[in-house]
């Protein structure tokens, strides 16, 4: 667990050397068109990047989880909308309809989701229901042989370039909020399907996040996506996986950061010495440095417990919010270092300070991931 496999330095370093040849160069304009990465995400799907762990008869790369996980961490420490743009991918929609599907659907999309013709997104988020996700009022009611959607959907990340969402919505209005949800593959030039302006937001600029207006939208029934009124434990699993994507996406951004704050302290002079030489300096980097292993530590276990077949919603939620928590924490700390320059546009550190704290609050929030921990941890018991 502790060494990378063969397979896992070979992902390292093929990532590596894209961000260092392809990202790097470009991540300032990025950041500040916010504009989403066309031509490098082309080039990531001729890399084989999406559907690295798909089954290789779907065109996939038949990979460890782990794999995947390495990639997304190198992939975000040159830009962050990298590893978004991975985890909705290779996570939300991929497992959606990997652990879902039927086999039609998955000969249907998984394919054209490794080769980038047809992306996806995860739309289960509503104005009125962020952590709540139980309480979605998007109905779906059957109507011959198809269900007519109809609600709104916000937040929903890569829904402008996406040609398939997975949508959820209530199927049975009179069960328990928890029972009456469905998944269902909607096609996004469907009659009624409007997405919308997308949300400006702080960080994690290259992709963006939209709502949606589902308008009458028909939906054919083979569209439904695992077992009608088991949505919502359906999204809970997805989740579960998705965090550990997120805490790579973390581990990315903080190691970003500390490669920047040390490089920069070699470089800085102050009283006519360079500021690396100073013991408060040097504390900071080790405290960050520690911060960064612990969360790598935490977020490969997690992905080592996946590819295992073993339990990991526990450890899941603890590297999600350990990673994220420490990202913020050391991305501003490598601001510190920079003193004020760090607080200008001229320095990355900045952005990475932006693009931590998204990773706070998607795919669960950090206050609903201690309540995750807490339940498993109560209902796991004493070891
Ligand atoms: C950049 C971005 C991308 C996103 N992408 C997607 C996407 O692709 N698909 C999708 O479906 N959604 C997406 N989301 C939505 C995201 O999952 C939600 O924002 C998140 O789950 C929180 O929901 P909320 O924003 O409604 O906050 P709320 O649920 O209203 O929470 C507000 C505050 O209350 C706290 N809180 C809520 N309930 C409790 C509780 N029981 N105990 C203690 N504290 C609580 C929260 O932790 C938070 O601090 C995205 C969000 C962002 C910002």
């Amino acid at each position: 667990m502790f060494e990378l496999t063969e397979e896992q330095k070979m992902v390292k370093s093929a990532a590596r050397e894209f961000v260092v040849n392809e990202v790097i160069p470009v991540a300032k304009e990025i950041d500040k068109e916010d504009r989403y990465p066309e031509k490098i995400v082309k080039k990531l799907v001729e890399l084989g990047f999406f559907g690295m762990t798909l089954p290789e008869k779907y065109g996939g790369g038949g990979m460890e989880y782990k794999s995947y996980i390495v990639a997304v961490e190198e992939l975000s420490r040159g830009m962050s909308c990298l590893g978004t743009i991975m985890s909705v991918q290779n996570t939300l929609y991929a497992l959606s309809l990997l652990e879902f599907g039927t086999e039609e659907q998955k000969e249907e999309y998984l394919p054209d989701l490794c080769n980038g013709k047809r992306f996806g997104c995860f739309a289960i988020t509503e104005p009125e229901a962020g952590s709540d996700i139980a309480s979605i009022k998007t109905k779906a009611v059957r109507d011959g042989d198809e269900y007519i959607l109809s609600g709104q959907k916000e937040f929903i990340t890569m829904a402008d370039v996406a040609k398939v969402a997975i949508v959820f919505a209530r199927t049975d209005q009179s069960a328990d909020k928890h029972k009456g949800i469905s998944a269902f593959i909607v096609d996004t030039n469907s009659e009624g399907f409007n997405v919308e302006k997308p949300i400006e937001k702080l960080g994690g600029h290259g992709v963006h996040s939209c709502p949606i207006a589902l308008k009458d939208v028909r939906v054919p029934k083979e569209n439904l996506l695992g077992k009608e009124n088991y949505g919502f434990y359906q999204a809970l699993k997805v989740l579960a996986s998705g965090r550990i994507s997120v805490a790579a996406r973390s581990v990315g951004i903080a190691q970003a950061a500390l490669d920047a704050a040390i490089s920069y302290s070699k470089q800085r002079k102050q009283f006519g010495r360079y500021i690396s030489e100073f013991q408060l300096i040097r504390a900071k980097l080790a405290e960050m440095a520690i911060k960064v292993d612990t969360a790598r530590l935490l977020t490969y276990r997690a992905a080592w417990l996946k590819d295992e077949g073993k339990d990991y919603v526990l450890e899941a939620s603890m590297a999600k919010l350990h990673a994220s928590r420490i990202a913020r924490e050391v991305a501003s700390e490598a601001i510190q270092i920079h003193g004020g320059y760090g607080y200008t546009k001229e320095y990355d550190v900045e952005r990475y300070y932006r693009d931590a704290k998204m990773g706070e609050i998607t795919e669960g929030t950090n206050e609903i991931q201690l309540l995750i921990i807490a339940n498993e941890l109560l209902k796991r018991g004493i070891a």
